[in-house]
């Protein structure tokens, strides 16, 4: 995989990381200077006066760590907004559940997480009716043949989990465009490190943080990036208003601990991997190794 160049991975990415969460001097620091966001447990919050609440009213609304959390998810994407949810299938649904109606169309790249595919086929399908196509996404022909005046989504999963199969965010947003409808990727298994579906043209960028962005197996989480205003009011409607599916605060602090080592931790995982990949590749018992890293992959990294 290559890094997005255009980011200066170094000194940008890696100062996110470390800092996003913590630059901002929000109120309810309290005048104690942390350099870390608090924990902040509390359910509700005090109002400035008789109609006026401060910044946070009620925790499933919005809640201090949670906002934290969400300003560093957004930065690291690229994006203006993001969400924090209870798990990564949490932000899919949301997402998906949200942006196709009940009885609408969705193209959807094929050989994703197993997670997706049932809420694809057995919530949004089985039981809203929704139209649900799966393609082949490496070839973007494959997606452009599905979608048609009806279609109101375009979902794809690249790396896919587990066989990493990759499509090209760019081709598939040309096409999206074309049509005026929305495109949403799920990029959980690149990371933001590794790939920026925003710059390349996706309406929205889900993430199960549980994986690469936590990094630590100790928290199950989710999180949705967009730029797009209208998307973002419909999701942060849902997911606080409607669903309640938003991340705990102990969870957030987790998260944004974890993704101080995100840029630290990639870095290994792909030196590891391609060593892992190498020695498999090599050995005699072993009949076929998926790595989009090595030259053998279906489709080998430029
Ligand atoms: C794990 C995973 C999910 C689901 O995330 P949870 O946090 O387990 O709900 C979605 N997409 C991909 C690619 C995943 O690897």
């Amino acid at each position: 995989m290559t890094q997005h160049d255009n980011r200066s991975i170094e000194n940008r990415f890696a100062t996110i990381a470390v800092g996003a969460a913590e630059t901002e001097r929000r109120p309810h620091r309290g005048g104690t200077s942390d350099v870390v966001p608090p924990i902040h447990l509390s359910t509700t919050f005090e109002w400035a006066s008789g109609d006026n609440a401060n910044e946070h009213d009620y925790s499933r609304e919005s809640n201090p760590t949670r906002a934290a959390l969400e300003e560093q998810l957004a930065r690291l994407e690229g994006g203006e907004h993001a969400l924090a949810f209870a798990s990564g299938m949490a932000a899919t649904s949301t997402t998906i559940l949200s942006l196709v109606p009940p009885g609408g169309h969705l193209v959807s790249s094929d050989s994703i997480y197993s997670g997706t595919e049932k809420l694809l086929t057995e919530l949004a399908a089985g039981h809203l009716n929704v139209d649900v196509d799966f393609v082949d996404a490496r070839d973007p022909e494959n997606v452009a043949a599905a979608v048609n005046s009806d279609t109101d989504l375009i979902w794809a999963e690249t790396p896919t989990n587990p066989l990493m199969r990759l499509c090209d965010i760019q081709a598939i947003d040309d096409i999206a465009d074309d049509h005026g409808i929305l495109f949403g990727v799920d990029s959980t298994f690149a990371s933001p490190y590794f790939q920026a579906p925003l710059e390349l043209g996706a309406d929205v960028v889900v993430h199960s943080t549980t994986k690469y962005l936590n990094g630590h197996s100790d928290s199950i989480g989710g999180a949705i990036i967009t730029n797009d205003e209208r998307v973002f009011e419909q999701l942060a409607f849902a997911q606080r208003v409607g669903l309640g599916n938003m991340l705990s605060p102990f969870d957030c602090y987790l998260v944004a601990r974890g993704v101080k080592t995100l840029p630290a931790r990639m870095e290994h995982h792909e030196t590891n991997a391609m060593a892992v990949a190498r020695f498999l590749e090599s050995h005699d018992r072993v009949a076929r190794v998926y790595y989009p890293g090595l030259e053998s992959h279906p489709q080998p990294c430029e």
